[in-house]
């Protein structure tokens, strides 16, 4: 399946009664941002940087990161790139960021919150993007409340007065279940939304996605997922913003017609499920989507969601 979906990974990805879904991909390095292109992303939906940050004494400086990013923005060749800011804290700590231990880590100080604690490190970050040369859109993990988007807009908008350049358009992850209820509040600050189905899954079913013992019970097609999926979509549908999916929801190849009848337009999924994601979206159908997701929304539990799937071939 792999191979043929390979022999036109370089087409669109429209379905079958026109609609064009734009299919980017997930990078967490610089390294296979060139191959995830030559497989067919049109873009990078989720850089997680993440990967600067960690394993390291001291945090890079505002060239070192500029120097990275913009190695990632070269190897897409004009592509979109959207970048995550730092998510970092809790059960991913950096040396250099000395942190009370934490009883709920996963609750704790983490994403934007840490940013908004730690100004260094969000002024160093934005002033590090705001020199990079791409067509750049930045997104902010973790936001709960519009005033963390507000916060973060008022500094990018004065880092970048300081360089003499544009802000890039700002985004937010949609990962927690606050950020979802409110997204119509927050579709007036947000150019864009990206739902984070692996944290707001494990947010709304409150299951640790870290726990072996009970993150094979969570599934982002529950039910109560996809109304906060559905949530998100009119709310930002109501300030003509668009809604995408980086979480792992995104590759499943059970959630795309779901996600699609949900009204979400771009899908980030891993380098290795690009071209995958890119055929199947060609064999479905707006209309048909849209029923099924109607029903899955009312169904039992995520099981009954699968089942409803399943039925219609997928
Ligand atoms: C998510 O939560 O779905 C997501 C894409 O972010 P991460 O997996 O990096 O927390
Ligand atoms: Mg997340």
């Amino acid at each position: 399946r792999r191979q043929a979906a390979l022999a036109t990974a370089s087409h669109p990805a429209v379905t079958t009664d026109g609609v064009r879904i734009e299919v980017f991909v997930n990078l967490g390095s610089a390294t296979d941002a060139r191959r995830a292109v030559e497989e067919g992303a049109e873009g990078c939906g989720l850089l997680r940087t993440e990967f600067l940050f960690l394993d390291r004494a001291t945090p890079p400086d505002e060239e070192e990161q500029r120097a990275a990013y913009q190695a990632i923005a070269d190897a897409l060749d004009g592509r979109p790139l959207i970048v995550r800011t730092l998510d970092i804290g809790a059960d991913k700590p950096a040396p250099y960021l000395p942190q009370a231990a934490e009883e709920n880590p996963a609750l704790g100080l983490r994403g934007i919150r840490l940013q908004l604690a730690r100004r260094d490190l969000l002024d160093t970050q934005l002033r590090a993007l705001l020199r990079v040369k791409a067509p750049l859109k930045l997104m902010l993990p973790m936001v709960a409340d519009r005033a963390e988007l507000a916060e973060t807009r008022r500094a990018l908008a004065k880092h970048a007065a300081d360089l003499g350049m544009a802000a890039p358009q700002l985004g937010i992850m949609v990962e927690t279940p606050a950020a979802a209820l409110t997204a119509a509040s927050l579709a007036a600050e947000a150019d864009f939304f990206s739902i984070g189905s692996n944290d707001l899954a494990q947010y709304t079913l409150a299951r640790d996605r870290t726990n072996p013992a009970v993150a094979a019970g969570l599934d982002g097609l529950h039910p109560a997922v996809l109304r906060l999926i559905d949530e998100t979509v009119r709310g930002g549908n109501a300030h003509k913003r668009w809604t995408g999916v980086c979480g792992e929801l995104a590759a499943d190849p059970q959630a795309a017609p779901l996600l699609i009848g949900l009204g979400v337009t771009e899908l980030s999924v891993p380098g290795a499920a690009v071209a995958e994601t890119k055929a199947l979206v060609r064999t479905l159908n707006l209309a048909q989507c849209q029923a099924l997701a109607a029903r899955a929304l009312i169904a039992a539990d995520a099981h009954a969601v699968r089942a409803l799937v399943s039925e219609q071939g997928q």
